[in-house]
């Protein structure tokens, strides 16, 4: 056996750093993440059900406008009582396409969130960026202002795919924005790719995901296919125009992906994730744990003070309703406290490292096992879960069967 062979095998599945509570949970709940939906496209790729808008470049300046009247009502009312600004952790800009945003937008928006909320000085502030939109200048210019990591939707190493899937980039293109992030001074990128997909192959997928490795990003995103309702993808696919990858073969190419990154140092650490050590993505725990955040922007839904809310979802309506001074909120329900307890053990369940008992304690004041009773260990019977240091996780039984585990053990 190589020494290298020796390292994986010996290799814990999930490293410490990702095994320690960076802070007390009673404090991690007095914070709110902030998400920023930045909704405009060039095109509307193929299979995209996101709340994104072709055609409406226009409107980005008025949209800026309104989006920063949102973060500084929103900063009002997430106010402690005492007045005290409430602290944020993570930024993160998503879409759409924030990278059709100028540096002058970006920075009015980041700078409004530092205003209205308390930001820690080490944020960690993500930019969703598309690589067919990126130039160097714009690159330097965001990175100055304090975008600190940058997300790409690479989604294809194969020219054919990409325009398969409606994507405006080229392979050389998602090269060349990395290569200019770099230079930028970016030194945490995700790229994000998609496999399962019509006519991709498992030697297509080999070969993507060997390009993406040579580029070496700290973190990586792999998502299979899901042809949703009301993209062109489903009515070419009920036409029988299109067959996506079946789940064997999704199988195949999930067992693919892992092996090789963990090869090369990276970890799973949330089923379609995977980091460097010391490169998860902050922002995204914030869901997986199931802390507090806030969205805004078009669409955007927020977690905070046990309720969940979310926004209007058109832009010139978000623009009307902002200008008239009111906060653009259309939908929202009181999360229960079995509610929370049922999500944040489901969420926790789905990342590698599990769920930290100890916290959940804390947090809900009644332990895990009286949560779930008896069905705790018809599971463990069943060898589906695992306990290391305080953490309770999926087995790699478990793992396999996902959703039924889910079942299994929490209440409906
Ligand atoms: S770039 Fe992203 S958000 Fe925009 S249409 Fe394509 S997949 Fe959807």
């Amino acid at each position: 056996m190589t020494s290298i062979e020796t390292q994986i095998q010996q290799q814990p599945r999930v490293p410490q750093s990702l095994l320690q509570m960076t802070e007390p949970i009673q404090d991690l709940l007095e914070t709110a993440s902030l998400y920023l939906h930045v909704p405009f496209c060039h095109t509307r790729c193929f299979y995209c059900d996101f709340n994104t808008f072709a055609g409406m470049l226009p409107l980005r300046e008025p949209y800026v406008r309104a989006l920063l009247t949102e973060i500084a009502l929103a900063g009002q009312q997430a106010q402690h009582e005492d007045g005290r600004k409430r602290r944020s952790r993570t930024i993160f800009l998503g879409g759409g396409t924030p990278s059709l945003l100028n540096v002058n937008q970006i920075t009015r928006i980041l700078t409004a969130c530092f205003q209205s909320f308390a930001v820690d000085e080490n944020a960690e502030i993500t930019m969703e960026a598309n690589p067919g939109t990126l130039n160097q200048e714009q690159l330097q210019g965001i990175r100055k202002v304090g975008i600190n990591r940058l997300s790409m939707g690479a989604q294809s190493m194969d020219a054919k795919l990409l325009k398969t899937l409606g994507r405006i980039h080229s392979p050389a293109e998602i090269v060349q924005a990395v290569r200019f992030a770099r230079a930028a001074g970016f030194s945490s990128i995700n790229l994000d790719f998609m496999f399962g997909l019509p006519e991709q192959t498992m030697q297509h997928w080999q070969e993507t995901l060997k390009q993406a490795l040579d580029l070496r990003p700290e973190h990586l995103s792999l998502y299979s296919l899901i042809v949703e309702e009301g993209t062109p993808f489903m009515d070419w696919f009920k036409e029988g125009r299109i067959i996506p990858g079946d789940e064997d073969l999704c199988a195949d190419m999930y067992e693919y992906a892992d092996e090789l990154l963990r090869q090369a140092g990276y970890v799973n650490y949330e089923i379609s994730n995977w980091a460097l050590p010391g490169y998860h993505s902050q922002h995204n725990l914030t869901y997986w744990q199931n802390l507090p955040y806030i969205g805004m922007g078009t669409g955007a839904a927020s977690s905070f003070a046990n309720r969940r809310f979310s926004n209007e979802r058109e832009p010139a309506t978000y623009i009307k309703t902002l200008k008239s001074g009111r906060l653009p909120e259309v939908e929202s329900e009181i999360v229960e406290h079995a509610q929370a307890m049922s999500e944040t053990a489901f969420l926790g369940l789905r990342t590698a490292m599990g769920i930290h008992l100890p916290t959940f304690e804390t947090r809900f004041k009644e332990t895990f096992a009286q949560f779930v009773g008896n069905r705790l260990q018809r599971v463990e019977e069943a060898g589906l879960l695992e306990y290391e240091d305080g953490w309770l996780r999926l087995s790699d039984r478990g793992r396999l069967l996902g959703n039924e585990v889910f079942m299994r053990l929490l209440p409906e």
